[in-house]
Formats: structure tokens, C-alpha cells, sequence
């Protein structure tokens, strides 16, 4: 038996679970959210209670820390020398990557160099990766990519129109995002539904803070929502997703802005946060949008016309879907999000919802759809954790 954490930090949270392998059996769970914000909040569940304190977290060292801290303390480990591996989930890979592996210098150099395709993300992974080495010195590291999944669209998925010699030259492509996810909830979706994840089209829609949308043939990825980075592709909390490029280049004369002031502008001020004026955290756009307030109302119109023309193209280029499965924050939580969405596609592709129980779904795995949809809709809760402890113990040989 091994304890074995597998940590997943996004881009202003941290996630973690330890678990003993390999009964899978999850020993403890909890996140730092709001990290960098004025006000964090961390919790960690005890004997399955959660306890939450509010705290200032000013970056993802100190939530490090601070997790390693509470595991002492609550009792989870008797010492730290009780974990065997760390696996961590890393949001870009590249063309490096198509699976996980266990981490050498070469592999942490890979990563780092990825760095300017997902600012928010590499620096931060990698700062969890280091303090973790601090603290642990004597265990070994497996890095789970989130772009491994999608290694196996074709060109004509993950080519950009422009010059060819960028890809050549520059590596400018798409490599997609949350793979890690897609490839969990595609799985388990499957399972729900009792049906042979090869023998079956997908749509997975990954809403959270960041999100993406993923086109499945088969079990392999033939489109996915994220380009280069993970500013492309839907509305999302802070980042403006696709836009027509020629806004930047317009904005950046109009403010007499520097690129760095561009990308800091659609990484962390669109989305949700820039169309609302309100907040990037779904909980308070739909809060808003239920008292009527009218930048709430166009924020989350705008957001659901976004998923619908993603979806419905995918629906196309698949030819005809099995499923499509809701997941991560907003996906799993929020019903006006799933209603929304689902109405949007009811008649293009047949579906049929029971709205009812979807509006009592919150945070549990449902098939939402009724017997006579012409595709079934899941609520599947990712679980990003487990494929990374898993993937740990495998290439660790724990
Ligand atoms: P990330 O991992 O990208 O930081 P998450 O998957 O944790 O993001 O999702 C965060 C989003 O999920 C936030 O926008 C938050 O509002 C939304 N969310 C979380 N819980 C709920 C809920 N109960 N109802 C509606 N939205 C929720």
C-alpha cells in the first residue's frame, strides 16, 4: 500500500487528493482557492468534514505549504515521509507529450520552455512541482498532461489558417486543454451509460473557471475547443476565448496598449469578468442574472451562445452523437448553465431533458435526458485526481 497526492492547480486554485493505492480509497481532499485575490479560503476534509479557513493566499508556494501544514496537522500522514509519488497535472505539453511520465530535469526543462503557452498555468505547476521537491525530497514525480488526449486530432483540427511555416518553424497549432478531464469523463460517461466508450460519439463540454469542449470519435479525440493556449476556444471566466484577431490589434492602437497589456487584458479581464462588470465566478453572474440585472442577463446569453455554436459544429463534424457530458465547476453545479445550454440544442440535435431533474442535480453523476432523446445528457463529475494518482503508481511501479 502506498499514499500517493496528486495535485491539480489551476490557474487560481489548487486541488489536491491523497489516496492509498491501490484501493483507490481517498484519504483526504481539498483545495486553496482564490489564489493571488484579496481573500483565499482553503479546505481540507477531515474525517469526511470539510473545515475551510478564509486566508489571504498570495500564490501557489504558499498554498504548497500550506497543504503540506494541514496534512500534518489533521493527521492524514503521521509524518510527510508517508508519501510514496506525487503526481501532478501540467496544462501544457506540446507536442512533447502524448502520455504521462515520471519527471527528470529534461522533463521540468520541457515544461518551463512551454511556459509562454500557458502563462497562467506552466509557472505555477512548476512552482507546486518545486516546493513539493523541498518538502518531499525523497520521492519521486509523474507529470499527467492535460494535451496528451488530444494528440490524436489531425491537421485539420489543430492547424491555424496562416502561414504554414509558423507551424513549421514556431510550432503555432492547436494542442487543446483539460485532457485529463475529457479523457476521465469520456470513460466514466461511457460506464454510466453502460455502452462501449469505442463504439461511441462524444461531446464533452469542460465548463469551469477555464473551459473547453471536446469533439470524441471512438474514444479518441478528433476536435477539441483550446487552441495554442488556453485563452482560445469558449467564454470563459476571465479569458475571452476566439475572437477575431483584428480586435487586438485595433484595441492595442485605440488604448495605446502594449501586447503585454493586451494579454493581460483578454487572459484576465474578458470573459465573464469583462462582458459582466461583475465578477469572473459564475455563482455571482447567475445571482445577478436572477434578480434581472442586464449585464448579467448579456453575459450569460453571450456564454451559452458560445457552447451551443461549439457543440452544434461538433455535432456536425461527428456526424451523429451518443452523448454529451457536462463537467467540472460550472458544468456539474449549475443547472440554469446545463438548461440553457441544452434548449439551445434541442432542436438541431433531438434532445430531449428532463429539466426537472436537472435543476436538482448539483455536483452528482445523472443522466439528465429522457428515454426518448435522440442523445443522452450526463452530468459527470471529473475526476482529474484519480487518473493522475493512477497514472502515478503506474509509471512509478508503487
Ligand atoms: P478551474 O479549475 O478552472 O479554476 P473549476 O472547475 O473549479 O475551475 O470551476 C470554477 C467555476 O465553477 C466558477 O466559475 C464557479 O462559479 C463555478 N461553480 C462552482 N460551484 C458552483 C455552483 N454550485 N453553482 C454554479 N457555479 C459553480
Amino acid at each position: 500500500m502506498s499514499k500517493v497526492i496528486a495535485v491539480n492547480s489551476g490557474s487560481s486554485s489548487l486541488k489536491f487528493q491523497v489516496f492509498d493505492m491501490p484501493s483507490e480509497t481517498v484519504l483526504t481532499s481539498g483545495q486553496a482557492e482564490r489564489i493571488g485575490q484579496e481573500m483565499g479560503a482553503f479546505t481540507i476534509k477531515v474525517n469526511g468534514e470539510k473545515k475551510t479557513q478564509e486566508l489571504p493566499i498570495a500564490d501557489h508556494q504558499v498554498a504548497v505549504d500550506l497543504m503540506l501544514k494541514e496534512l500534518v496537522e489533521n493527521n492524514i500522514v503521521a509524518s510527510l515521509d508517508e508519501i510514496k509519488g506525487a503526481g501532478h497535472r501540467i496544462v501544457q505539453g506540446g507536442s512533447y507529450f502524448s502520455g504521462s511520465v515520471e519527471v527528470n530535469e529534461d522533463v521540468v526543462n520541457k515544461v518551463e520552455e512551454l511556459s509562454d503557452l500557458a502563462p497562467l498555468h506552466n509557472p505555477a505547476h512548476l512552482v507546486c512541482y518545486r516546493a513539493l521537491c523541498k518538502a518531499l525530497p525523497n520521492i519521486k514525480h509523474v507529470f499527467v498532461f492535460d494535451t496528451a488526449f488530444h494528440q490524436t486530432m489531425t491537421e485539420e483540427s489543430y492547424l491555424f489558417p496562416v502561414p504554414y511555416e509558423w507551424y513549421e518553424n514556431y510550432k503555432v497549432r492547436s494542442y487543446g486543454a483539460h485532457g485529463t478531464s475529457h479523457w476521465y469523463v469520456n470513460r466514466r460517461t461511457a460506464e454510466i451509460l453502460n455502452k462501449n466508450v469505442e463504439e461511441m460519439n462524444m461531446i464533452t463540454c469542460h465548463l469551469g473557471n477555464g473551459a473547453s469542449i471536446t469533439a470524441i470519435r471512438n474514444g479518441k479525440v478528433i476536435n477539441t475547443s483550446m487552441g495554442l493556449t488556453p485563452l482560445g476556444g469558449i467564454m470563459m471566466g476571465t479569458r475571452c476565448g476566439d475572437i477575431d484577431p483584428t480586435v487586438v490589434f485595433y484595441m492595442e492602437e485605440k488604448l495605446h496598449a502594449t501586447p503585454e497589456d493586451m494579454d493581460n487584458y483578454l487572459n484576465k479581464k474578458s470573459g465573464m469578468l469583462g462582458v459582466s462588470g461583475i465578477s469572473s465566478d459564475c455563482r455571482d453572474i447567475e445571482a445577478a442574472y436572477n434578480k434581472g440585472d442586464e449585464r448579467a442577463v448579456r453575459t450569460m446569453n453571450l456564454y451559452i451562445n458560445r457552447i451551443v455554436n461549439v457543440v452544434g459544429g461538433y455535432f456536425a463534424q461527428l456526424g451523429h452523437v451518443d452523448a454529451i457530458a457536462f463537467t467540472a465547476g460550472i458544468g456539474e453545479n449549475d443547472s440554469l448553465v446545463r438548461e440553457k445550454v441544452c434548449q439551445g440544442l434541442e432542436e438541431c440535435m433531438g434532445l430531449s431533458v428532463d429539466y426537472e431533474a436537472n435543476r436538482n442535480c448539483h455536483g452528482e453523476e445523472l443522466v439528465i435526458s429522457k428515454k426518448d432523446s435522440k442523445v443522452d445528457v450526463v452530468v459527470c463529475p471529473t475526476n482529474e485526481e484519480l487518473v493522475i494518482a493512477r497514472d502515478t503508481v503506474r509509471i512509478l511501479g508503487l
